[in-house]
């Protein structure tokens, strides 16, 4: 059985032992709390047999009233401490297992929050829901109730060994039939359950991850008429789930019968060979109704401890999955060194996303300080990827991105943000008041700065009419794609990175506010370096320096004069931009600039004539 393919690591079954048993050991205060509590219960339940046993033998050999009375005020008392004790050893019991729970929830969040971005698009969200939510509250069931309740039941077990041994140490060698079809059971079982539970979980987040695929692409779903297609997607992900669960079904269908009928044996072998030992006068009736009472009495732990074994199994499954995030290699070498300055710099940069296939080849740039280059080309050229990778999200596979020296892969990601940052169309609107997503990268902004930074950004007049205390995001005031996005833009304000990368940062808007927004931006990035990746060329007429990129490489650069007055692919994307190509030179098949060419009308189609 092999579980689908996962990008995200899983845990081993030794790394989860280690792992409890560290996390344990903080908590040894507790366990040891929750141990006695529980001894002292099942000591005191061990007593109602053994004084039982005595009434036998009293009643046998002859006795008073007197005596019997007292022997069972006896048991009685010992039941009512008995229940004392459980209840104050559940209490601690519940306090440890919240407690273990509430320490792997923390580890959790922090092996999420410390994912590299790349990573986390890769893995794609389905996994890392399935973690968070199924596994997070499978674990929580083990680790609230399951580890409480195996401590309670393998105690019982022992101590009620323990007992029968006091009372007639032979008494113990019937007890004892039980271990080989137990044993034989569980080693079956175990060696098949994790995988079998890995499996499970990892084909519900193939499920989760297809599912919100097909709800967040729901409009492209009924335009292209893919609903039979998502659906039938949607089937086989369902019939991998039900398969897995089929699996694990058959375990338990197999293992918990086969556990159970065993539970009788020690009943069966106590009264068998205790009958046949008091015949021998081995040992009394007193000692054998006792024994068979302990006997007895293992049925119930026993079943815990089967029941909660299946339970350990998946929690263990879920626990791996959850420590497994904590194995993502760093995507980044955090040195010591600090920029000698803000200048940035590529240099001899090529990447690829599958191995083999470069989607950018030997580009080098620098960008001085201050400077505004914008990054024009046609659609896959490699302009955001070059984006990604000036914004430090990844490192180059080969060459360097640096700043003041330093690559931006060996500055810690605080640092590197508070130095470059990447705005991109996705703008997400956190839930809380429209102050809190403003200050997120500076909470102690004033609300000078906040309403400058709106101003800034050509969005003062919708912010203030709604109040930056007006709650927004999920459950909140729904902004526009514009306002979120002018948001964004008045969050990089307030952070005041030295440098931005801007992709398609504009896009959203229409041509008039977005060229008002640029405007006004312009203002405000006065001495910062900007380098935007541009569809709408009067970002490329405004900038400094202008890159035409094509097939992963740079094939022109320099001002927006100079690139008219050269007549090359940027002149040409220039004027069919304006409009003009449509009744200039006809396109020669592999002429250079063909690609710009075919960027031109997907900018004319998308751009219209605005700007
Ligand atoms: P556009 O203007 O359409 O956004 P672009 O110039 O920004 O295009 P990139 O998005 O950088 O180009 O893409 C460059 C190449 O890399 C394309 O061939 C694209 O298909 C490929 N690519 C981009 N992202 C990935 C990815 N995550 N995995 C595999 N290939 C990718």
């Amino acid at each position: 059985m092999t579980a689908p393919n996962e990008i995200l690591p899983v845990a081993t079954g030794a790394q989860v032992r280690a792992h409890v048993w560290q996390v344990l050991g903080t908590r040894w205060r507790e366990l040891a709390a929750v141990v006695a509590l529980y001894a002292s219960a099942t000591i005191a339940g061990l007593v109602p047999p053994s004084l039982l046993g005595g009434i036998v033998t009293d009643v046998q050999q002859g006795t008073t009233a007197g005596r019997i009375d007292l022997l069972a005020a006896g048991i009685a008392a010992a039941l009512v401490v008995q229940a004392v004790l459980i209840r104050f050893g559940a209490l601690a019991g519940a306090k440890l297992g919240e407690a273990l729970l509430a320490t792997f929830r923390e580890d959790f969040i922090g092996g999420v929050l410390a994912l590299p971005l790349s990573v986390v698009e890769r893995a794609g969200s389905g996994d890392l829901l399935t973690r968070s939510s199924r596994d997070v509250s499978t674990l929580s069931v083990t680790a609230r109730r399951g580890v409480p309740a195996m401590l309670t039941a393998l105690l019982a077990v022992s101590l009620t060994l323990g007992a029968i041994a006091l009372d007639s140490p032979l008494l113990v060698l019937p007890c004892l039939v039980v271990v080989p079809p137990v044993w034989g059971a569980a080693r079956w079982y175990l060696r098949r359950a994790t995988a079998g539970y890995l499996r499970e979980n990892a084909s519900w987040g193939v499920l989760t991850d297809s599912l919100a695929e097909t709800v967040d692409g729901a409009r492209t779903v009924e335009a292209l008429r893919l609903g039979p297609a998502r659906r039938d997607r949607t089937d086989a992900d369902i019939a991998a789930c039900w398969a897995a669960e089929r699996y694990t079904l058959r375990l338990r269908t197999f293992f918990l019968p086969a556990a159970e009928a065993s539970y009788i044996l020690p009943l069966a072998g106590v009264l068998a060979f205790g009958g046949f030992a008091y015949l021998r006068g081995w040992c009394t009736l007193g000692q054998v109704t006792a024994g068979a009472l302990y006997a007895r009495a293992l049925v119930a732990p026993m079943d815990e401890l089967i029941m909660w074994l299946d339970y350990l199994q998946i929690g263990a499954a879920s626990l791996a999955r959850l420590l497994g995030l904590a194995q993502v290699p760093p995507d980044r070498q955090a040195g010591s060194a600090r920029p000698a300055d803000d200048r940035l710099r590529v240099t001899d940069v090529s990447h690829s996303y599958i191995p083999g296939h470069d989607v950018l080849r030997r580009i080098s740039l620098a960008a001085e300080p201050g400077e505004r280059i914008a990054i024009v080309g046609p659609s896959g050229a490699g302009k955001s990827t070059l984006g990604r990778l000036l914004a430090g999200i990844t490192g180059p596979d080969r060459g360097e991105v640096a700043v003041g020296g330093v690559p931006l892969i060996e500055l810690p990601l605080g640092d590197l943000r508070s130095q470059i940052a990447l705005v991109t169309q996705e703008h997400h609107i956190f839930a809380g008041t429209l102050r809190d997503n403003l200050t997120l990268g500076m909470p102690d902004a004033s609300d000078q700065a906040v309403l400058a930074a709106l101003a800034a950004v050509d969005a003062l007049g919708w912010a203030e009419e709604l109040g930056l205390s007006s709650q927004v995001g999920s459950g909140g005031a729904a902004l526009s794609a514009p306002q979120a996005q002018q948001v964004a833009l008045a969050r990089l304000i307030l952070a005041d990175p030295h440098t931005l990368v801007l992709d398609e940062a504009t896009s959203l808007l229409d041509p008039r506010s977005a060229r008002r927004l640029e405007q006004s931006l312009s203002a405000v990035l006065e001495g910062r370096t900007v380098l935007a990746i541009a569809h709408r060329l009067h970002t490329a007429h405004d900038a400094d320096r202008v890159i035409v990129m094509e097939d992963g490489q740079i094939s022109e650069s320099g001002p927006h004069r100079e690139l008219i007055a050269a007549d090359g692919p940027y002149a040409a994307l220039w004027r069919s931009w304006h409009g003009e190509a449509r009744s200039g030179r006809p396109r020669q098949a592999g002429q250079p600039g063909e690609a710009v060419h075919d960027a031109v009308d997907k900018a004319s189609s998308s751009a219209g004539s605005g700007g």
